[in-house]
């Protein structure tokens, strides 16, 4: 790991006015002090150098090149030291990733460590994934995967199951004789297929109450049993006795990033697997495209109509209308669509589970551009993903695409508060920008724009554009509502979501009174 970067230059906050010096400038992480700390090697006022104890630093990305790092003040009985800030503006933007990989690196060796904090407390987090996650996201997750009703879930997803034991069975030769990890085990059912596959073992690492189940499941075939080993504990924190030659795990929620459990498959590839081993799934690809659909818009629009009544038992409600109409749109929409609302050919994002850094999906940036197939309003971005297993006798994809078979991942649809018009053969550009949050998920943002079309076209045109901000933990289940797009295939209709926090679900589903759940 690089410690020391080349900035091209920083401005210390401090200083009044804020003091901006150009560099290159030296920047290194070290430990020097006994803790660990980022030093910025700056000649200002007689001051030779600006440290930060990374113990109480963080750091923020204000822009793909620029950054803000901000150290607490504290105040005890004997003295009072102010919080100090500094911005650093980066060369370019992979020396902003390399420097916010080290910090990450170094800020998480100094809670591993258990450095005391500064206020005389031990930080008890160890793991990596217990610095990133929120305590309460953590415990609501695993209660969820812990209850068998939710793996019977995903099990039941013939499509979903029945790929992964065809890519194991299809690949004999990546299982025979080979030492497994199953990332995330659940039930242990793919540690299951593995065995059968002729795994000469199996390490089953869940870290939910589903552990004791998967244990129990394995233990009533011992025939496969006795080569699998099952361990509670999250892959971030568990040891195990040997190395992996191959992962095999089922880490996808929603627009496959949901849930950030891929980073999770990430740390058990670092941590786990030989190198050069194998990854089943070894590819994921986000496929987006812009539809257009307007029952789906009015739909959305008419939720906030209730706040329009200006006398509601004598109260005035539209007060909070503007609140609640975009509050509505800030949720992507989770159903299986007719791929015919789709109104360009789609594009794709691809991230190589065996080469992709754990910090690379903290967030994720990626350009927009199609061109229409039609003239038409466009309402906003209709995504859906599928991965690959990439075995040495079969490639295998997974897909979770309109018009394919249903998944319970279905397809995710984030819908503009303001469509925009396009016409046929016309280019729609914009980005889809997800950052990841502590809550397991991401904040999405989203924008789209296109030349408005007519007078003045010809000469650059006026450009529309729309955007919305959406949370990715948020979701409207809309397969609970009646559907108006009848189904090609097969539905799955009394199946739970995987990720979603059940309690949505069963609120989503009182919520409407014409559907029964059964
Ligand atoms: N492999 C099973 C379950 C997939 S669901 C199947 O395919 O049917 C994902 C599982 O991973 C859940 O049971 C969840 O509890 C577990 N999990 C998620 N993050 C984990 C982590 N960091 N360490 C260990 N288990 C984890």
């Amino acid at each position: 790991m690089n410690n020391n970067f080349t900035v091209a230059s920083v401005t210390l906050l401090a200083s009044n006015p804020p003091n901006l010096v150009s560099g290159p400038l030296l920047a290194g992480f070290g430990s020097g002090s006994g803790f660990p700390e980022l030093q910025f090697v700056v000649e200002l006022d007689g001051q030779q150098s600006s440290k930060f104890d990374l113990r109480t630093t963080q750091l923020y990305r204000l822009g793909a090149f620029q950054s803000l790092c901000v150290s607490e003040g504290s105040e005890t009985v004997k003295e009072r030291t102010y919080s100090k800030g500094i911005t650093i503006q980066f060369e370019d933007e992979e020396e902003s990733s390399a420097f916010h990989g080290a910090f990450e690196q170094w800020k998480s060796n100094a809670v591993t460590q258990g450095l005391s904090l500064p206020n005389g407390t031990v930080s008890s987090s160890k793991s990596k994934f217990d610095d990133k996650i929120e305590a309460s996201s953590a415990k609501m997750y695993f209660h969820y995967y812990g209850q068998l009703l939710h793996q019977q879930n995903m099990m039941q997803d013939y499509v979903r199951t029945g790929s992964y034991y065809a890519a194991v069975i299809e690949n004999k030769a990546d299982f025979a004789g080979r030492v497994v990890v199953d990332v995330g085990a659940g039930s242990g059912i793919l540690s299951l297929f593995a065995a059968q596959a002729g795994a000469k073992h199996v390490y089953a690492v869940e870290a939910s109450e589903m552990a004791d189940y998967a244990q129990k499941l394995i233990a009533g075939n011992p025939s496969l049993g006795q080569r699998i080993t099952v361990i509670k504990g999250k892959v971030e924190d568990v040891e195990l006795p040997e190395k992996a030659d191959i992962l095999i795990s089922e880490p996808m929620g929603t627009l496959l990033i949901n849930e950030r459990m891929l980073e999770s498959y990430v740390i058990a590839r670092d941590r786990f697997l030989v190198p050069n081993g194998k990854m089943f799934p070894t590819v994921g690809r986000i496929h987006m495209a812009p539809f257009s659909d307007e029952y789906l818009y009015v739909e959305i629009a008419n939720k906030s109509l209730f706040w329009q009544q200006q006398n509601y038992y004598g109260v005035d409600l539209t007060a909070l209308h503007g609140t609640a109409f975009q509050g509505y749109f800030s949720q992507p929409v989770v159903d299986a669509f007719d791929p015919r609302l789709l109104v360009a050919p789609s594009i794709s994002h691809i991230i190589n589970f065996t080469t992709v850094k754990e910090e690379d999906l903290y967030e994720i940036n990626i350009p927009l551009k199609f061109t229409a197939s039609v003239g038409t309003r466009i309402h906003g971005l209709a995504c859906w993903f599928d991965v690959l297993f990439n075995g040495s006798t079969v490639q295998r994809w997974l897909t979770t695409a309109p018009g394919a078979p249903t998944t319970h991942w279905y397809q995710l649809r984030c819908v503009l508060s303001q469509p925009i018009y396009i016409m046929q053969g016309q280019e729609i550009t914009g980005h889809l920008h997800m950052i990841a949050h502590s809550a397991q998920s991401y904040t999405i943002n989203l924008t789209m724009s296109a030349k408005m079309w007519g007078p003045g076209a010809k000469q650059g045109g006026i450009l529309q554009t729309s955007s919305c901000k959406l949370d990715l933990k948020e979701p409207y289940y809309r397969m609970s509502q009646p559907q108006a797009y009848p189904a090609a295939q097969d539905q799955q209709p009394d199946q739970d979501l995987k990720h979603p926090s059940l309690a949505d679900f069963v609120q989503q589903c009182s919520n409407d009174s014409d559907v029964q759940i059964l």
